[in-house]
């Protein structure tokens, strides 16, 4: 570590590698601090003990409409092509998901039904409803009471610990339903993982970027020992502020890594009939994912990946997923004045700017980011 930067970048994740490399290349120095033991942020991925991938913070899969987006971060790395497919497994049966006419032949016990009979049965069933009032109207305005009492009702309520009538109506505004045969989870033009993982395109971000850098310290160690003419912080923004307002809430979730030996994986070499299956029963957890059904790895073993939801706890886990609200919507807009007017700062990425983005946001916010900060003297 040097004693003085350009750049001091908090957060080694998509956003903050994505300007170090980006800075790096107009040849602006640059040190990133990073709290957690690893680079990668919360798109980490590993390898367990029989050589097969995992993501450690929750599923990534990713996506993207973006051609910029794409062709940047193809410089780091080639990819496998990827399916994404969900079900729902609930009575004892797997259900195609999201809802589509598959799901409905099945529900209505017609193998026969049409595209036309679904949009009927929908137009009987959908409540009325002009202006959600909450996750709960929301669905039911697209749905109606049997399909949401079904496949989303216990859903979002393990998901964010209480329900959906007190949550947020743009939780589930974009509830996609297909009246066809359409079983795609996203309708992305792109849809792929990085063919060696993510680390190692991480690690070659990292690389081009020739960026310093410390792991597990938090930025506030290093503020004494450097000089630095900008920060560009994507930590979490109550943080930045010492949660002067409160504390920004947040859900999060334990995730269990299950190894599975030869002797438990079946025949076909899955556990699992698709990469997710999500469960809105009785059980703990929310979704299990079987990853190997979209990296391209062929081993006789496999892992699933369980999902137990979790209130957050600042210091204890990981904010996960912002909380949409009236109350977390005024407080994150009391915060993200006070980082207006924070003088020599960027605030970038998902926790900075308290939103749920995708990681094709998230990079393409930093590469329009540099754009901007390119011109400017540090
Ligand atoms: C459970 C889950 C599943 C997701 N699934 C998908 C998906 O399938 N597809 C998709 O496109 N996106 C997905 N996302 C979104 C994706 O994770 C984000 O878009 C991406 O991680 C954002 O990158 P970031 O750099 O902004 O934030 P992060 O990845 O969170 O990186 C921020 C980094 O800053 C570090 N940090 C924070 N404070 C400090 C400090 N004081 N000092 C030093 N370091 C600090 C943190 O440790 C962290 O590593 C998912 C998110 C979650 C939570």
């Amino acid at each position: 570590m040097r004693d003085s930067y350009d750049y001091l970048i908090v957060g080694a994740g998509l956003s903050g590698l994505v300007l170090a490399e980006r800075l790096g290349s107009i040849g602006r120095s640059c040190l990133v601090v990073e709290r957690r033991n690893h680079i990668g942020g919360n798109c980490h991925d590993r390898k367990d003990s029989n050589g097969l991938f995992f993501h450690v913070y929750g599923p990534h899969y990713f996506r993207t409409n973006s051609e910029l987006v794409r062709t940047y971060l193809s410089r780091f790395t080639e990819w496998n092509d990827a399916k994404y497919r969900v079900n729902v497994f609930a009575g004892g049966t797997y259900w195609s998901f999201p809802i589509n006419l598959g799901t409905f032949r099945q529900f209505s016990r017609n193998p026969a039904a049409t595209e036309d009979d679904f949009k009927a049965y929908l137009a009987r069933s959908a409540v009325p409803i002009a202006s959600p009032a909450n996750s709960k109207e929301a669905i039911l305005a697209v749905v109606g009471v049997e399909l949401y009492e079904f496949f989303y009702k216990g859903y979002t309520q393990k998901q964010w610990g209480r329900p959906a009538e007190a949550l947020d109506a743009s939780v589930t505004r974009r509830l996609p339903i297909h009246t066809g045969l359409d079983e795609r989870y996203f309708r992305d033009e792109f849809q792929a993982l990085p063919k060696l993982g993510y680390h190692p395109m991480f690690e070659a971000i990292l690389e081009a970027s020739k960026a310093d850098l410390r792991l597990e310290t938090d930025y506030r160690e290093v503020l004494p020992l450097v000089r630095y003419r900008h920060l560009i912080y994507s930590g979490p923004l109550d943080e930045y502020f010492d949660c002067r307002y409160g504390a920004l809430p947040y859900r999060t979730a334990r995730y269990a890594l299950e190894e599975l030996s030869e002797d438990k994986v079946p025949q076909g070499g899955f556990v699992q009939p698709v990469l997710q299956v999500n469960y809105p029963g009785p059980e703990p957890f929310t979704r299990t994912v079987e990853l190997k059904h979209v990296t391209g790895q062929v081993s006789r073993c496999s892992n699933l990946v369980r999902e137990f939801p979790a209130e957050y706890k600042p210091g204890e886990s990981d904010p996960n997923y912002p909380v949409p609200g009236a109350e977390s919507d005024t407080l994150a807009a009391r915060y993200r004045e006070l980082a207006e007017r924070e003088p020599g700062v960027t605030f970038i990425g998902r926790l900075a700017q308290y939103r749920y983005l995708n990681m094709d946001q998230v990079v393409g916010a930093a590469l329009h980011t540099f754009d901007k900060l390119r011109d400017r003297q540090p």
